[in-house]
Parts: C-alpha cells; sequence; structure tokens
C-alpha cells in the first residue's frame, strides 16, 4: 500500500482553510522551499484513509480481549455529547463567564468521580495513566516536603506492576523498591513489612493486580505503608471491576489515577487522546496541579489554584472532551448501573476462565476480577506452541489477541480481558476458537508457527522492528 505522501500529484489539492481574516505576519525563519506536503484530492485521501481503516482491528470490528487495557465498546452518545457545538467552538482562553457549561462538565465530573473512587478532588489535567501517575507521584513528593521530610526517597513497587508504574517512580526522582509477589499472585505481605521504613515515601499497588485478583489482605498493606509514614498509591487505570463496588478510598489510598480512556469510555489504542484524571484525598488537595474548578456561593465556576500546586502538568486544561465522555457515561448508567457494569465485567471474565481451563493452564486458578491470566508454559513443552504462536492464529480467526507476555512474573502468559460490553455467544465464539487452536497446537503444530495467513502483513521481525526501527519517512 502507498503511503499518502507517494498519492497525488503537484497541483491536485483540497481547499479546506477559510481565507485569513486576520493580519498576516512574516515570521521572522520564513522556509527556504515549501513543505513536501501530499498533494491530493479529497476523493484520494478519503480512500486513502478508509483503505487503512480496513486493514486494522478495533473494538468496532470484533472480540479485542486485551488485558490490562479494557477494549470496550465506546456508546457512541458519548461521541455526540463531546461534539456538541458549546463544547468544541471554544477557545481555551476565553473569559470564565463565557464557558460555564464547560467548567460545570469539569465540577460535576470530578464530583462523581471523586465518589466512585471514594477521593475528595480531582485533576483533569494529565494526558494519560503514566502522566497521571506522574503527577500523584509529585503530590506524595510535595506532601512530604510540604512537611519538612525530605529523608523519603523510596517508592515500593510489586513485582506485578505495570511497567509505568516503576518508570513513573523513576521520573519523580524516586528510587524505586521492588516486593515480590506471594505464591498466590497477591502482595507478600512480611516483604512489605520488611521493606518499609524512614525513607518510605509510598507504596504504588493495583488493585484488582494484574494477574486479576483482588488483594485480600488490602487494608493491612495501606496500614503498614501508613505506619512507616508514607502514602498510597492506586494505580486505577483500570476500574472495570471495582467501579461502584468498592472504592479504593475506602481501601486506605490517599491517590490514584483514572484512565477515563480505558474504564470510562473514550476510543483509545491509537495514541490518544486520553485523561489519566488524579484524584486525592483531602491531605493531598493543596497540592493539586492548577487550575482547578470551584463553585462560587452565587453558582458561577471559577478556575482557581490550589495554594501549594506543584503547578501545572499540562497546557490549559486536559483533554476536555475525554472528560465530557466520561461525564456522558458515568450519568447514562447511573448508580445501578456503573456496579452492573462492573459486575458484568467480572461474570464475563470468570466465564471464559472457566471454559478455557478445560484445556489451558491457569497462572493463578481462583476466581478473578475483570482479566485472567493463563500460563503456556506446559503446552510450549509438549508442542513447541508458544503464546505467540496461539496469539497469531487468533488473528486468523478475526479476534485480537490478549496481552502477550505480560505480567512478567508469569511465563507464557496470556492475559485477557473481555470487558463488560461482550455478548455470551462472542464469548462463546471466542472460546471456541481458543479450544480449537489447543487441539490444532497438538494435531498440527506448523500450521501454528505459520499463522498469520490472511493478515496484510504475516510474521513480523519483532527483534528488528525494536532494534533497528524506521520511524521516519524519507522522501524519494
Ligand atoms: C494502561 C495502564 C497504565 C498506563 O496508561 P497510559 O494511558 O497508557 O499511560 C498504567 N497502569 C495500568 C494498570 C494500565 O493498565
Amino acid at each position: 500500500m502507498k503511503l499518502i505522501f507517494e498519492k497525488g500529484a503537484p497541483g491536485q489539492h483540497l481547499d479546506m482553510l477559510p481565507s485569513c481574516d486576520v493580519p498576516e505576519v512574516s515570521l521572522s525563519q520564513e522556509r527556504k522551499a515549501p513543505l513536501p506536503l501530499p498533494q491530493v484530492s479529497e476523493t484520494e485521501l478519503t480512500r486513502h484513509y478508509t483503505a487503512l481503516a480496513k486493514r486494522v482491528h478495533g473494538v468496532n470490528d470484533g472480540f479485542y480481549p486485551l488485558g490490562s487495557c479494557t477494549m470496550k465498546y465506546n456508546p457512541k452518545i458519548n461521541e455526540d455529547m463531546a461534539a456538541l457545538p458549546g463544547f468544541t467552538q471554544i477557545h481555551p482562553l476565553q473569559p470564565e463567564s463565557t464557558v460555564q457549561g464547560c467548567l460545570e462538565v469539569y465540577a460535576t465530573a470530578e464530583k462523581l468521580l471523586s465518589e466512585i473512587t471514594g477521593m475528595d478532588a480531582m485533576t483533569f489535567q494529565p494526558a494519560a495513566g503514566a502522566h497521571g501517575e506522574f503527577t500523584g507521584l509529585l503530590l506524595i513528593k510535595a506532601y512530604h516536603h510540604h512537611r519538612g521530610d525530605s529523608t523519603r526517597t523510596k517508592i515500593i513497587v510489586p513485582d506485578s506492576a505495570h511497567g509505568t508504574n516503576p518508570a513513573s517512580a523513576v521520573m519523580a526522582g524516586y528510587t524505586v523498591v521492588n516486593i515480590p509477589s506471594a505464591p498466590d499472585g497477591c502482595v507478600d505481605v512480611e516483604a512489605l513489612r520488611a521493606a518499609v521504613g524512614p525513607d518510605t515515601a509510598g507504596l504504588m499497588l493495583t488493585n484488582p493486580n494484574t494477574v486479576g485478583i483482588f488483594d485480600k489482605n488490602i487494608l493491612e498493606i495501606t496500614k503498614i505503608v501508613h505506619d512507616a509514614g508514607g502514602l498510597c498509591y492506586y494505580d486505577g487505570a483500570n476500574l472495570n471491576a471495582v467501579m461502584g463496588v468498592v472504592r479504593p478510598g475506602d481501601m486506605g489510598f490517599d491517590v490514584i489515577h483514572l484512565n477515563l480512556h480505558k474504564t470510562f469510555s473514550t476510543p483509545h489504542g491509537g495514541g490518544g487522546p486520553g485523561s489519566g484524571a488524579v484524584g486525592c484525598k483531602a491531605l493531598l488537595k493543596p497540592f493539586l496541579p492548577g487550575p482547578m474548578v470551584e463553585k462560587a456561593e452565587d453558582g458561577s465556576y471559577h478556575f482557581v489554584t490550589p495554594e501549594h500546586s506543584i503547578g501545572r502538568v499540562k497546557d490549559f486544561y486536559g483533554n476536555f472532551t475525554v472528560v465530557v465522555k466520561a461525564l456522558t457515561y458515568v450519568l447514562t448508567l447511573g448508580k445501578a448501573g456503573i456496579p452492573e457494569a462492573a459486575e458484568n465485567a467480572v461474570l464475563n471474565a470468570n466465564y471464559m476462565m472457566k471454559r478455557l481451563k478445560e484445556k489451558y493452564t491457569m497462572a493463578y486458578d481462583v476466581p478473578c476480577m475483570h482479566e485472567f491470566v493463563m500460563c503456556l508454559e506446559d503446552l510450549l513443552h509438549e508442542t513447541g506452541v508458544s503464546a505467540m504462536d496461539i496469539a497469531k492464529g487468533l488473528l486468523d480467526n478475526g479476534i485480537h489477541p490478549p496481552t502477550m507476555y505480560f505480567p512478567l512474573i508469569v511465563h507464557e502468559a496470556l492475559m485477557i480481558e473481555p470487558t463488560e460490553t461482550e455478548s455470551k455467544e462472542t464469548l462463546d465464539e471466542a472460546c471456541d476458537v481458543f479450544l480449537k487452536l489447543w487441539d490444532l497446537a497438538h494435531s498440527d503444530a506448523q500450521a501454528l508457527h505459520d499463522a498469520p495467513l490472511t493478515t496484510p502483513i504475516r510474521r513480523l521481525d519483532e527483534v528488528g522492528a525494536a532494534r533497528n526501527p524506521v520511524l521516519r519517512y524519507t522522501e524519494e
């Protein structure tokens, strides 16, 4: 397939910009030659992107059980709301009095999502989950420093954590202390007890964790950290299993990020825009990035900057339309619908786990939350077919592969998250495919080594792609 730069011809173009209605200025550094932009007609442009769209697999194409990513169906009404002219035809520098509705969206989303998470305040500035982690850790840092305590330099992270957790901790200037998981997949409480001390700034945890297990010792875990003077950070990227059922705030967490682009229904996977909203308990509120939205006595909304704000973490106010979609989602589901969605996410995952257990080995053979992890080490030894081979075989059956080789503590891992938006029929069809591939591994392993056969590109040279990435188009 040709790149857009290789299509069209000089002179073909599409006038989309309105004529200039402001004075033209001459820039001090003008280009010597015009930019080599694609010159294509509207027809060609449309065909190009339609062809590209046909080559990818999205949630609107079929089952997409990518663990830890919550690739669920996003109701289209969210898009309609986010496209309303009152939300899109505005400028971030407009006076507050002219965008009261937008400020109300922020204030209402903050109130409802704080209620769902058990937090006291929330900022919508961070643009993604990892960005939210970084922001949350800066809050923890500001809190300790404000108390005059600069000896706390360590963040404790379990070995099952999402890779962004230790990365964010390092970016925030902390040293990461890794603690092992116990054989049941939960935090090793004794190892945690041994790891905390006067240098502990905090703990980063996700619960349910990345193997899909709800940590039964969660209250003890947060207490151990608090007793040592540290704070507890909840990675709430994936709230699908617990929203409306239990609250991280009640589990003892002081700060949390949410991926509005996972649980709260913004399409994702293509690189944005997202929102890593950060909620916190009252003790961290004075440090939140500014501006925040506050409601005055007379009912009007205003921007305010918290007293000891860590400053901005993004220009303006974050990805606003993602917040509109999250609010639409929460209001559409309502108080009864939110826990029902969570319960169905858990039910669907357990249903699939139960059916697949007939042949596949589970990493942790206990009821799961919103996702579960299979360990294909035995299959690899018996047949030579790896988790990667099964994943490629799924592609030929119209299913997006699960998350592979993560979490790192499970070998030959396939991590499956069906989400609540899939029907029993879809789950059954998917289970049939998984079980069929297990049989195929035993009868014709080569067929799986050769998969995929039906995709536009067959097996990729993954090592080559990682070692020698070609990220830039060079004009011939
Ligand atoms: C997706 C995810 C993140 C990171 O979110 P991004 O928006 O991709 O930065 C962090 N933690 C967990 C558990 C996740 O699933």
